[in-house]
């Protein structure tokens, strides 16, 4: 499928007068239709409920814009449970998906009355001895081996440090039904960014059944399933997007073959997709500052991987379009950069592109999710804006870009600022 931006060339100009480049900028319109899409293909099953993943794009004004549609959050750690809280979602609108669990992270989950995910069946004991256990709780479930379906392996949850095994799923269950929970669930992510409508129906058949045996062992009543994050977009202008109608229907069918006959027809499904949500709908934008000719062909941006660091850490694919120069055809070969002291530090490897001069505007694809999140200050560089475009075609500043001054903050022993010489 061939690629296009949400935004236009023109847009972009009038943003820029406002906003210098690099920021990340979101398509609220997207958004909204593909929350609608999501609900609408789960909506077959009465407690459905997606748990955004806050770690994807933890910014309040998205947050907001997803609790409309009754989204959840699923949060990882202290600051993203704090945002939850400021943001009305309380008790279970939160799941507390996390691992290595520190004592006072759990102690604010059960304080707001999240779901607590347990990631292992050691962190029963941590958590009784912390806060108690709570009368609803949810067991991370990582059967182990490679994922695969048909003959394509997907992943390899037998090296994921995440989960209870098999055994320990059933022993879990039979402890915490003794020290009194009432409502059970289970989870599992056992492949990521996966580009196929069969992933959820491949998972829900593992964790229907699960569900199963473990209600007719250990007389537990699970009441939900998550089938948490892990449906892909595609990166790649040849890949084929997921169709999210077809994965509901797929996974109903796995639901009325398994969960009905043995009597679970009541269970609510929950999903804690993140890049699914937000993937698309958000770019990059970036402008050419500089073009080096050596040994390669380099464009250097104003963007860098502390910006967007998938590049980087996986070798993944960003589409990229030179804005106003669609149709051109794509005959140079370039290396994108940016200005990290890293050789990694490219948005692109040889990809072919149309001719790009100075000035240029780039829009880096499909940054909406663990893009702006996974930034960081290598090098001093400091984290971008965000913007969103909304779906009246005008704009709203959704986090600053940061400053000298956020970056020094941290330093209460030394005031950098005041004892610049050059101020
Ligand atoms: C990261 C994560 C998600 C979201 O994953 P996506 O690939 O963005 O869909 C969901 N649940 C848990 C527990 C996670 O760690």
């Amino acid at each position: 499928m061939e690629k296009k931006t949400f935004v236009t060339k023109e847009q972009l100009k009038e943003i820029i007068k406002e906003y210098p480049t690099p920021f990340h900028l979101y398509d609220e319109k997207g958004i909204r239709e593909n929350a609608k899409a999501l609900k609408e293909a789960f909506s077959w099953n009465k407690g459905f409920r997606e748990y955004f993943a806050v770690k994807a794009t933890p910014n309040p004004f998205i947050l907001k814009i997803l609790q409309e549609y009754g989204f959840g959050c699923d949060c990882s750690s202290e600051t993203e449970l704090m945002l939850a809280d400021a943001l009305g979602f309380q008790g279970p609108d939160i799941m507390f998906s996390s691992n290595a669990t520190p004592a006072r992270e759990y102690k604010l989950a059960y304080d707001l009355g999240a779901v607590i995910n347990l990631d292992d069946i050691t962190h029963i004991d941590f958590l009784e001895k912390t806060t108690g256990i709570p009368k609803t709780i949810c067991c991370r479930y990582n059967p182990g081996g490679t994922f695969t379906i048909s003959t394509d392996i997907m992943d390899n949850p037998g090296e994921a440090k995440y989960g209870f095994t098999t055994e320990q799923l059933f022993e879990g269950f039979r402890i915490l039904k003794e020290k009194g929970v009432e409502n059970f669930g289970i989870h599992a992510f056992l492949a990521s960014n996966t580009v196929t409508n069969e992933y959820y129906p491949a998972l829900a058949k593992v964790l229907f059944e699960t569900a199963v045996k473990l209600k007719q062992e250990t007389g537990a009543n699970i009441t939900f399933i998550n089938l948490s994050g892990g449906i892909g977009i595609p990166y790649r202008p040849d890949q084929e997007p997921n169709d999210i109608r077809v994965i509901g229907e797929k996974v109903r069918e796995v639901y009325e073959q398994t969960l009905v006959p043995a009597g679970m027809g009541d269970v609510a499904l929950y999903t804690e997709l993140g890049r699914y949500m937000l993937g698309p709908y958000g770019c990059l934008v970036t402008t050419a500052i500089h073009e080096k000719h050596t040994h390669k062909e380099y464009i250097g941006c104003d963007a860098c991987a502390v910006n967007l660091m998938r590049p980087a850490m996986y070798g993944a694919y960003h589409h990229i379009t030179v804005m106003g120069k669609e149709n051109m055809p794509c005959d140079h070969k370039y290396d994108v950069t940016g200005s990290l002291c890293e050789n990694n530090d490219k948005f692109a490897v040889d990809r072919m592109l149309p001719k790009i001069d100075m000035g240029d505007l780039l829009v880096i694809h499909d940054t909406g999710a663990h893009g702006y999140s996974m930034g960081y200050n290598y090098n001093g560089k400091l984290r971008s804006a965000e913007i969103l475009l909304k779906e009246d075609g005008s704009t709203q500043l959704i986090r600053r870009a940061e400053t000298p001054e956020d970056y020094f903050a941290t330093f209460d022993c030394f005031d950098i600022l005041s004892n610049m010489k050059y101020r």
